[in-house]
């Protein structure tokens, strides 16, 4: 096979392309437009909840949330250690300080016996991530949420359709926050939704993404707000991807199948977890290798990429960054994972026979390593 196969791909097909075509025609190009309204409300149902507010992204999404919470300079917000970095800057941005908890070995989520270990007194908010497509253990978050007075932000951007105990992600904590990046598990283009029961929260927020505009007052303005919303287009795109969420979540769990059935017996070799409590939505196929170092880890992603096929590292530590380091500081669980991860080819448009084919490039580069 003489060909690239990318760690993701999106899947576009005529339902997206006449419903683009239409927000397109409508005029309705910006922020105002049936397909925002149909997309917001549509994606409230499927996870629960009674509000859902489109953003123009995932990361301004978090900084909404976090800003509508009241989340300011001098807090705290625990996130945890391995995680995309914009978790951290979301928090960041507000002034208040990202903490670092570290995960859990099975789950790679963050562990809720560390977010205890990690609360001071200003802790204000817990920002849990579904890592890859796998819920957090929320039960017990949401236990230390209570005790403390804390918010729960549940960061869902990898996770769409991915369930705790029967119940979707985003509905749990105090609001969700979902990202519509290309590579996520729908997209549109660039884009993100906040998800909550709690109207005062969402009407805070709608008001703070655009402008903090007064409701009786045109061009009257409060407080400093953000332009943080979604386009028609992007929502057209949106709606279409949404209509087929089982669909392609469906495809997403099949080929983790397919992995798991060409890798299972490797020894040294863990795939993604799915705890008996949690719907995994398998976001990326992840491959553990326990023999596996930072060197070891390179070497292996270098003879895949020359065989045509792409793969990316675990996210490193956020509290490794020049940014966030702090001498001394380690998370020993995140510290220790990252470096035995990859990303495996995860898109849409992979087939049984691909995935055999890569399965078998990776037990013959696997004996190299
Ligand atoms: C993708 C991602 C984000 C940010 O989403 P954008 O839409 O790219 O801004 C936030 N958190 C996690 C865990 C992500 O994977």
């Amino acid at each position: 096979m003489n060909k690239f196969i990318p760690v993701s791909e999106p899947t576009i097909t005529e339902k997206e392309i006449e419903y683009v075509l239409q927000a397109v025609k409508s005029g309705w190009v910006s922020s105002l437009g049936e397909f925002i309204t149909k997309f917001e409300e549509k994606f409230a149902k499927y996870v629960g909840t009674r509000y859902a507010l489109t953003t123009s992204n995932g990361t301004t999404a978090l900084h909404l949330a976090l800003v509508s919470l009241g989340i300011k300079e001098g807090d705290e917000v625990i996130v945890p250690d391995l995680t995309f970095i914009a978790t951290a800057n979301a928090v960041a941005y507000t002034g208040a300080k990202p903490v670092f908890a570290d995960i859990d070995p099975e789950t790679w989520c963050i562990d809720p016996d560390d977010i205890k270990k990690k609360i001071t007194s200003k802790t204000k908010a817990i920002i849990p991530v579904h890592l890859y497509g796998h819920p957090a253990d929320m039960d017990p978050i949401m236990e230390i949420a209570e005790k403390y007075g804390l918010f729960v932000i549940e960061d869902c951007a990898e996770a769409h359709g991915a369930e705790y105990k029967g119940k979707k992600v985003g509905s749990i904590g105090h609001c969700g926050v979902f990202s519509f990046y290309g590579n996520k598990i729908i997209t549109t283009g660039e884009g993100g939704i906040i998800t909550t029961n709690d109207e005062k929260l969402y009407e805070k927020a709608k008001f703070l993404r655009d402008h903090a505009m007064s409701k009786d007052k045109r061009y009257w303005h409060t407080e400093v707000g953000y332009n943080y919303r979604m386009t028609n287009i992007q929502a057209a795109l949106g709606l279409a991807q949404f209509e087929r969420i089982d669909e392609i979540i469906q495809k997403k769990i099949q080929i983790f199948t397919w992995y798991k059935e060409y890798l299972g017996d490797i020894p040294e070799i863990k795939l993604n977890p799915e705890k008996e409590w949690a719907k995994n939505v398998f976001w990326m196929v992840c491959l553990l290798n326990e023999k596996f170092n930072e060197e070891k880890r390179d070497e292996f992603i270098k003879k895949l990429k020359e065989n045509g096929i792409d793969t990316r590292p675990f996210f490193y530590p956020c509290s490794m960054m020049p940014t966030y380091k702090k001498d001394g500081f380690i998370n020993p669980i995140s510290y220790e994972i990252y470096k035995k991860g990859i990303n495996l080819p995860s898109g849409y448009n992979l087939t049984r026979e691909v995935v055999r084919w890569i399965c078998q490039e990776i037990k013959t580069t696997l004996k190299y390593i």
